[in-house]
């Protein structure tokens, strides 16, 4: 382990599923506590970990890796952490690399450790209607800055033990778990964190990221560290189990949270045990709690695809060009319009020719980490969008010129002419199952 965690970010979605809310839809009793993370309908893993990466502060510039862990990754074959580079402005070298699977957010932790760069774990989970895997489950995003320089903590130490075992498994193409059975599951996991208390000793702070529920808990609280219990369980009730980013979740809640001087032990138990023991650099400051927008259970089936319902009757949306999406990457992914050398007037999106007769002088600006205030909007109550209505707004950058953007994550009451808003990376629609990406305005956090 070479390189030390310098930043680290986390991203959780505004919308909340109720538990209550699930058993009263399905079987008439309102049972179960708290409420789960829901992505909204325009966002997936790669807007996700854009989110969780941009927060990380200008210090990804500098990264020369980009390890993208998910389960649920909104494409095969093409690699997703290329959208998540191309969104989040890092340099133009770096080494971009898609991870999958439950272990992967283990994975990229602990290769960005070694080279040094940028882990970022998302994922959506989702389940069978009625599941304890969709009741558990959560939306969420957590970034990591791996490098030399001024670090909240570094790793110490790092054990796997690897075990072939069915515990959890999903066939290609497929969206929800299957599950092994729970003793043997049970039984077979203690054993392995057993093997890592063994090696690790026991931290001041331990957290376990496992599908389980209950499982997780009595895993925790088997390693024997005083710390790590509220964390965890809080994280439970009120996010729930965020796949590939839950043990990034869980790291970012204890790092919130811990003293210079503490060691956290992060274990992820699935496929055997997978653990970092990290020793804290600078004590912690909580991030504020964020109110979210509690949502209906037929709102969560809908932008999930779980239930069909009758399509808004539009002309069909274009297809994902490549090839202009390529000539104007700077402005689709990095919302980078053009600022001209010679009388600094701004273009939103760029433009080579500019009104004081300058040509190709300009030089890329990007709009994608301002605040902009809201001059005038229209809302559209027939729009296509899974959450009608789709309301266009146009933003106003101050000196720096005014653009026609979607607004998303509204709240019940709307947002005002005036209202201040930031610029969030979000899916535009999914056109058979390949989704169009973009820009668009949110109230500012
Ligand atoms: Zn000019």
């Amino acid at each position: 382990m070479t390189a030390k965690l310098l930043a680290y970010a986390t991203y959780l979605p505004r919308y909340r599923l109720a538990r209550a809310a699930i058993g009263a839809a399905l079987t008439g009793a309102p049972r179960g506590s708290g409420a789960r993370t829901v992505a909204g309908h325009d966002e997936d893993a790669v807007s996700m970990a854009v989110a969780a990466t941009r927060a990380l502060g200008a210090g990804i510039g500098d990264a020369d890796n980009l390890y993208f862990a998910t389960t649920s990754p909104p494409l095969l074959d093409k690699s997703c952490s290329l959208i998540v580079h191309a969104a989040t402005g890092m340099h133009g070298r770096v080494f971009a690399l898609d991870l999958t699977g439950l272990r992967s957010g283990f994975g990229a932790l602990s290769v960005a450790a070694g080279t040094g760069g940028v882990a970022v774990l998302a994922d959506l989970r989702t389940g069978r209607p009625g599941s304890a895997e969709e009741s558990d489950g959560g939306d969420g995003a957590a970034a990591f800055l791996f490098g030399s320089g001024d670090a909240v903590a570094e790793v110490i130490g790092s054990v796997s033990v690897p075990l072939e075992v069915m515990d959890a498994w999903r066939a290609p193409g497929t969206g929800y778990a299957l599950l092994g059975e729970d003793r043997l599951v049970h039984h077979v996991l203690a054993r392995a964190v057993r093997e890592i208390v063994a090696e690790a000793g026991t931290p001041v702070t331990a957290l376990v990221s496992t599908l389980n529920r209950r499982l997780a808990s009595s895993l925790r609280a088997s390693i024997g560290a005083a710390g790590g219990a509220d964390v965890q369980d809080a994280h439970r009730e009120n996010t729930g189990y965020c796949g590939a980013a839950d043990l990034g979740l869980l790291l970012a809640g204890a790092l919130d949270t811990a003293k210079a001087g503490d060691t956290i032990l992060v274990v992820s138990a699935g496929g055997g045990a997978d653990a970092l023991l990290l020793r804290v650099l600078k004590d912690g400051r909580r991030s504020p709690d964020r109110v979210g927008q509690e949502i209906g259970y037929h709102q969560y089936l809908t932008w999930r695809g779980a239930l069909g319902r009758e399509p808004a009757r539009r002309p069909a949306r274009p297809a994902v060009a490549p090839a202009p999406a390529l000539r104007n990457s700077a402005w689709k992914y990095g919302l980078a319009g053009s600022q001209c050398s010679a009388c600094a007037k701004v273009y939103l999106p760029p433009a080579r020719v500019c009104a004081c007769g300058a040509v190709d002088q300009a030089r890329p600006f990007s709009v994608a980490g301002l605040t902009g205030t809201v001059v005038t909007q229209a809302a559209d109550g027939v729009s296509d969008s899974p959450a009608p209505p789709a309301t266009a707004a146009l933003v106003d950058f101050g000196t720096t010129g005014r653009l026609l953007l979607e607004l998303t994550d509204v709240p019940p009451a709307g947002i005002a002419d005036g209202a201040e808003v930031e610029m969030t990376f979000r899916r535009t629609y999914v056109l058979d199952g390949v989704p169009n990406y973009f820009w668009k305005a949110r109230p500012k956090r």
